[in-house]
């Protein structure tokens, strides 16, 4: 047993994750002792580690303490996870102690509400500003996206029938498989460049222009569309189109997606539904044997009609549709590893000579402290909360 009067300034915990099917963990041995030389002790759930094949004792061997669920719970002044706590975790939270996690705020208000009022300081990672520079090594929606682009075309090329690269054997040739990505954010880069180290001949299509320059450099053709020429939004996010751009942009890219053996999808505007970009027509279009994974498949729908996350749909024409559901956990250690690195950068940010600093006027504290000190300090989550609390007493 340690003795409280000798722990040191600040204690994390990771605890196992609850979610179904979720296999990552929010700390991996790697990072103990980073966390060490930045006055973080890391306390582990016996076991967290274990779907992502990092067992206990190689958190022991780093230098964490391996110890029950309650008592890291108890203990620690930071509870790092990958998602946000479930109300009965909330439960057993005290004022005064922080959780980070991808917590994806705007999508569940009610749970801030009620981390608020536990006195619970909760840090999201989704909120980082992703421009500033030193937080780049703290943007685990990046870290994460890569891991789902790259695991995507793996899951295509798994179900699909043919090579990805053209063959040429005593036995016959193999024309190469012609993979279409739509969206060319940091998912959808990392699909491309993937799909071309398999072999494919790949085209890339988004809506911001610039990202032209970037589809051609993982050696992807860029797709021009006549419908929609720009849609480029703020902090190199896309716009919503307007319904009859939507409208013409589905119909310009029917007649494109049917010349593909693969259509992989990640299309996402920040803070709204995924645009269908793949209507259930243009599947009809395709060649039986046709793979399409849509990578933004969600209970709120996803990029191609008909996709159900998590589901593959087998279509009347022999068309697969692959909703993708959680990727990066399908891929649990090195997601788990780019995500606790994410981990280490943050709280090497906010632990200031041995004490958990919250400042909201820092620009990367700004996005990502949600709630302090008993109260929703993120305006666009507070906004939220105010606007259900008006509707609900209307
Ligand atoms: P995202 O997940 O929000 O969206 C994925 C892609 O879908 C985007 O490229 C978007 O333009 C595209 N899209 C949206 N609607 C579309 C439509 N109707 N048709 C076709 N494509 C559509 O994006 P993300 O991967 O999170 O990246 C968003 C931006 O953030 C990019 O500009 C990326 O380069 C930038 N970013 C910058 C940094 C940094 O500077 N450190 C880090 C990460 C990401």
């Amino acid at each position: 047993m340690s003795d409280p009067a000798h722990e040191p300034a600040v204690i994390a915990c990771a605890l196992r994750e609850t979610a179904p099917g979720e296999q990552r963990v929010a700390l991996v041995p790697e990072s103990v002792s980073r966390l060490a030389r930045a006055q973080v002790h890391v306390l582990m759930e016996a076991g967290a580690g274990a779907a992502a094949c990092f067992p206990d004792s190689a958190y022991e061997g780093a230098g964490a303490e391996v110890v029950s669920r309650d008592d890291a719970i108890g203990r620690a002044d930071i509870l790092v996870g990958v998602a946000a706590p479930g109300p009965d975790l909330i439960a057993l939270l005290r004022p005064g102690q922080t959780v980070i996690g991808m917590l994806r705020p705007l999508a569940q208000p009610d749970l801030i509400g009620q981390l608020a009022r536990a006195g619970v300081t909760a840090i999201s990672l989704d909120g980082l500003p992703r421009t500033v520079s030193r937080a780049q090594s703290m943007d685990a929606l990046t870290s994460q996206a890569n891991v789902a682009g790259y695991k995507a075309v793996l899951l295509a090329a798994d179900n699909f029938g043919r090579f990805f690269p053209m063959l040429i054997t005593a036995a016959g040739t193999s024309r190469p498989a012609s993979v279409l990505v739509l969206g060319a954010g940091v998912a959808g880069l990392q699909a491309m460049g993937t799909a071309r180290r398999l072999g494919a001949v790949v085209t890339g299509y988004d809506v911001r222009p610039e990202t032209q320059g970037q589809v051609e450099s993982v050696g992807a053709r860029f797709l021009k569309l006549e419908s929609v020429q720009s849609a480029a939004g703020e902090g190199g996010y896309a716009r919503e189109l307007t319904a009859d751009e939507h409208h013409a942009q589905q119909a310009e890219l029917a007649a494109q997606i049917a010349h593909f053996d693969v259509v992989i999808t990640t299309a996402q505007v920040p803070g709204r539904r995924p645009p269908v970009l793949v209507t259930a027509e243009a599947v009809k279009g395709m060649q039986a044997g046709a793979i399409l994974v849509d990578l933004a498949a969600s209970s709120l729908g996803g990029n191609i009609e008909g996709s159900v996350p998590d589901q593959t749909v087998m279509t009347e024409n022999g068309a697969r549709i692959i909703g993708a559901g959680n990727l990066p956990s399908r891929m649990p250690t090195a997601a788990s590893a780019a995500y606790s690195h994410n981990i280490v950068a943050l709280l090497a940010e906010l632990v200031r000579d041995g004490a958990l600093t919250i400042d909201p006027a820092d620009e990367i504290q700004a996005g990502v402290v949600i709630t302090h000190q008993g109260k929703v300090i993120h305006p666009a989550v507070a906004a939220l909360l105010e606007s259900s609390a008006a509707g609900g007493s209307r």
